[in-house]
Parts: C-alpha cells; sequence; structure tokens
C-alpha cells in the first residue's frame, strides 16, 4: 500500500463487499430505519443497501432518501453553469474527448477576451454561478492562464448581472498553486478521482500525469491544507463495480473528516457518455443501469446526509426530474461543454468533451423544476460571508442552515425572474414564491418577505 493513499483500503471494501450479501427484509428495514436519524450510514450498511433489488425496499429505500433530502435541503434547486475555457490536454484518459491522441478533436483554448464574451452570455441568461472546467494543459503561461481567467470572469458585469462564485476544475494542483487558487476567491475545488480501483484508474489513465494515481488521490489534502475548506470529490460512474467506488468514496470522505475536521462540500455522479473519438465511453466497462443509478443518489443522500449531491446535464431530463427527489441539490443547466460554446450559442460536438443528456436552456430548465414545486436557487451566500467548510458543517448539522438557504433561494429567483425570465417562467414562478412562504416557519418567512421586497424595490445580491 502506498503512503500517500492509503486512506483507500482495498481490502476492507473488498471484504465489506463479500459480507454484505443480501440481507433479509427486517434487517434492511433497519438500516433504513437508521438513516433515517440523519446521522449517516458506515460502510457495512451501505454496502446492504446497495444489494437491495426487491421492489417493495427500493421504494423504502427511495422514500427514505427523499424524506431526508426534504427535511434537509427543502425544495430548494441551486443552479450553475460549466464554463470551459480549453480542451487542450496532455493525458490520455480513454473515456476522454479531449485526450492527449484523439485527432478526432479541434483544439481550441478561448484567449482573456472570449471568456469575457462567454461570461457575458451567462450572464445574460441569469446565471450567477459558474464551474470553470480546462483539460489539463494550459497555454504559454502555464497555471496562471487559469487564475487569470477567474479574474476575467468576476469582472463581468451585464445590467443588473454578474457571477457571484466561480469553483473550479482543473487537475490536481501543488500546495503552492492551491494556495494561489484559493487567492483568487474560487468558491469549491472540485476533482473526480474517476475510479477509486487501482488497477482500473491504471488501466484507463494510460499516460500523462493523470496516470498517478497517489498524485490524484491525495489532491483534496493538499486543496484543503492551502485553506481550501469547500472541495467537491466525485466518481465517474461506468468504469468500475459502482459499488466498489461508492465505499472508497466514503473512505476518502472519513480521511478528510479525520484530518481536517470537515469532508467534501459536494459529491458529483457524473455516468459515462459517449465522446468524440472514444470507445470506451460508449461501451463502459462497467455500464451503470438507470436503476442503479437513482440507487447510488439515494444510499448517498442517506450515506452522508449533509453533503450536497451535484447532477449534470450528462443526464436526460427524466433521470434529472428523478433524482431531484432522491437527494440532488445542485444541477447544471443550459450547459455546453465546447469551449466557446456559450457566445457561439452551439454544441460542436467535435470539440466538446462529452455529448449531454439534456439541451434544454436555462428558462426551460428553470419553468420544468418550478413546476415541479422546487425553488431554483442562485444562491452564493454562504461563500460570500465565510461560511465555508467546518463553518458551513456546525450551522448545516443541527439544521440551522436552512434558516439562510431558504430566503436566499427566494430572493435569487425572484431576482432571476424579474430579471430574466420568459412569461410563462414569471407565472409559475410567482406562484411558487408565495406558496413557500406561506408553508415556511415564522422567523424565515418575516426575514424571507423582508428580503423579496429588497428586490422587488429594485435591489439586487440581497443575502443572509
Ligand atoms: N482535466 C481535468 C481532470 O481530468 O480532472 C478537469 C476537467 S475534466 C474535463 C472533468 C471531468 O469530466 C473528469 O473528471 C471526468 O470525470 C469527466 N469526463 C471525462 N470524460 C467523460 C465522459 N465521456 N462522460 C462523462 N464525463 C466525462
Ligand atoms: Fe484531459 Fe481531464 Fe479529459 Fe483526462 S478527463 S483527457 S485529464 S480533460
Amino acid at each position: 500500500m502506498n503512503g500517500q493513499s492509503d486512506f483507500i483500503q482495498d481490502s476492507v471494501i473488498e471484504q465489506t463487499l463479500s459480507h454484505a450479501v443480501r440481507k433479509d427484509r427486517a434487517a434492511v428495514e433497519d438500516i433504513i430505519s437508521k438513516a433515517l436519524e440523519m446521522k449517516g450510514l458506515d460502510l457495512p450498511d451501505i454496502a446492504v443497501l446497495s444489494t437491495i433489488s426487491d421492489p417493495e425496499l427500493l421504494a423504502k429505500l427511495f422514500d427514505a432518501a427523499k424524506k431526508v433530502k426534504e427535511t434537509i435541503y427543502g425544495r430548494r434547486l441551486v443552479l450553475f453553469a460549466p464554463l470551459y475555457i480549453s480542451n487542450l490536454c496532455s493525458n490520455e484518459c480513454l473515456y476522454c474527448a479531449f485526450r492527449a491522441r484523439n485527432k478526432e478533436v479541434k483544439r481550441r483554448v478561448l484567449t482573456q477576451p472570449e471568456i469575457y464574451q462567454e461570461v457575458e452570455e451567462l450572464v445574460k441568461q441569469g446565471h450567477k454561478r459558474v464551474l470553470l472546467v480546462a483539460g489539463e494543459s494550459y497555454p504559454k503561461e502555464g497555471f496562471s492562464y487559469v487564475l487569470k481567467s477567474i479574474e476575467t470572469i468576476y469582472t463581468v458585469k451585464v445590467g443588473p448581472g454578474e457571477i457571484r462564485r466561480v469553483n473550479v476544475n482543473v487537475a490536481p494542483l501543488t500546495l503552492e498553486e492551491f494556495k494561489e487558487l484559493k487567492a483568487a476567491k474560487i468558491g469549491t475545488y472540485q476533482l473526480f478521482q474517476e475510479t477509486y480501483h487501482r488497477q482500473t484508474y491504471k488501466g484507463v489513465h494510460v499516460s500523462g500525469k493523470k496516470a498517478d494515481y497517489d498524485w490524484r488521490v491525495s489532491a483534496m489534502d493538499r486543496a484543503m491544507e492551502a485553506g481550501i475548506d469547500d472541495v467537491g470529490i466525485g466518481v465517474l460512474f461506468g468504469l468500475c463495480d459502482w459499488r466498489y467506488e461508492l465505499l472508497a468514496l466514503m473512505q476518502h470522505i472519513h480521511h478528510l473528516e479525520a484530518k481536517f475536521g470537515v469532508g467534501p462540500h459536494t459529491i458529483s455522479v457524473p455516468r459515462l457518455e459517449p465522446a468524440t473519438g472514444s470507445d470506451m465511453a460508449s461501451h463502459p466497462p462497467k455500464p451503470v443501469e438507470d436503476i442503479e443509478f437513482r440507487k447510488i443518489v439515494a444510499i448517498l443522500r442517506l450515506a452522508v446526509p449533509y453533503t450536497g449531491i451535484i447532477m449534470s446535464t450528462r443526464e436526460n431530463p427524466n433521470m434529472r426530474r428523478e433524482t431531484f427527489a432522491l437527494g440532488v441539490s445542485q444541477i447544471s443547466a443550459g450547459s455546453r461543454t465546447n469551449p466557446g460554446g456559450y457566445a457561439e450559442g452551439k454544441d460542436v460536438l467535435d470539440e466538446a468533451q462529452f455529448s449531454l443528456g439534456d439541451h434544454r436552456g436555462l428558462d426551460e430548465v428553470i419553468q420544468d423544476i418550478t413546476e415541479l414545486g422546487y425553488v431554483p436557487s442562485f444562491c452564493t451566500g454562504c461563500y460570500r460571508l465565510g461560511r465555508t467548510g467546518q463553518d458551513f458543517m456546525d450551522m448545516a448539522k443541527p439544521g440551522l442552515i436552512k434558516e439562510h438557504c431558504d430566503p436566499n433561494a427566494l430572493s435569487t429567483f425572484l431576482e432571476y425572474l424579474q430579471d430574466y425570465a420568459s412569461e410563462a417562467t414569471k407565472q409559475a414562478g410567482f406562484k411558487l414564491i408565495e406558496k413557500t412562504l406561506n408553508s415556511m416557519d415564522e422567523k424565515p418567512k418575516s426575514l424571507s418577505t423582508k428580503m423579496l421586497e429588497a428586490v422587488r424595490s429594485g435591489k439586487r445580491d440581497v443575502y443572509c
């Protein structure tokens, strides 16, 4: 075992999985009841839940996940857009269109003025949060290209709008570089291990720096040591057995909790999607069926109730709708994965990273989730007020964070409705705001009413 990554204990995972033979109904129900206490689940419990196939037990699992999601997150859904700044890459990840040897992809590195234009487009749509994404190779200026790009994003102002939080998904950095990223005022640093299974990892990352498993799996340690206390982890589902990945993900979380007192802020659950020039992306080695994917989201919701779960536009609208109920708390919308895709107004498949499952624009997604009764949120309050890492979890666990999230969701949703929404979305949105207000306790209701009044009277960026 290697010192840097000995928190991923392969033998413990294998043993736990092999002991988790299908348990009787009563044992499974006990685990589900324990999960409803919202204190999380340990590895053997998670392994047992992953074996469920009986429709009645599955319904109980999904029901429990829905209850936990509603209790902790209410009906809010935070929205963001990915911003691909470059598809240059020196790695050879067999599943990705950006891999170095792929001749079918046109390479494109956005200049700072081009990044400005992309962000203008996103701001005009109503976005407030972006996730900056890049391949692992930067133009001449090296990593400072990423830092400059973040600076550019924060300078864009169009009418009443601007980007208020930049999250970042770039290759693992050194401690010094992470410190620079922190100084650039990022929100979350996000990085997916892709697979925690060492052999599988080796087989799919054939060359380039990313082939070093330990450098990647230890990235969050360096990020947190550098003071970035909101980190987002994830697995690329489809590469290895999803049951293995869930337990390894938990080991990663436990490691960060033990070392830094707080685990990841978010977990992402990308599933492998077709990508130009990748046979593997079209034929995943361990495909995850839809029902299993829903199980993954539900089990994660129960295992780590206070950690956000992110669902991207890799999934189609139906799967997205189903998983909102099961525990998803953040979604991307109106996404393009080709650098320059927003300003050009189109997906260009031979420049994009993978094909999307949800092609709808932001307003259409917002109207849809509003009609489903979810409150779209563009909130950036916690990050702006320094409620991150441990401070955030200290408020989230006793349920106090809701008192901020709900009013902030309503005020940023109203901002969106007034400044950007179509008439149909406005109508649905105003009704939902009223309905939500009426269902709130007195204290958050009165705070929300004041904040909504401020937005109605023309104030912007109102948060608590
Ligand atoms: N290059 C950096 C890296 O690999 O960490 C950061 C950006 S990379 C473009 C972001 C993520 O896209 C990867 O971590 C991977 O999980 C995901 N990805 C790559 N190919 C994919 C595919 N075919 N389908 C779905 N997601 C994919
Ligand atoms: Fe490059 Fe990231 Fe794609 Fe791998 S996943 S080829 S590192 S962009």
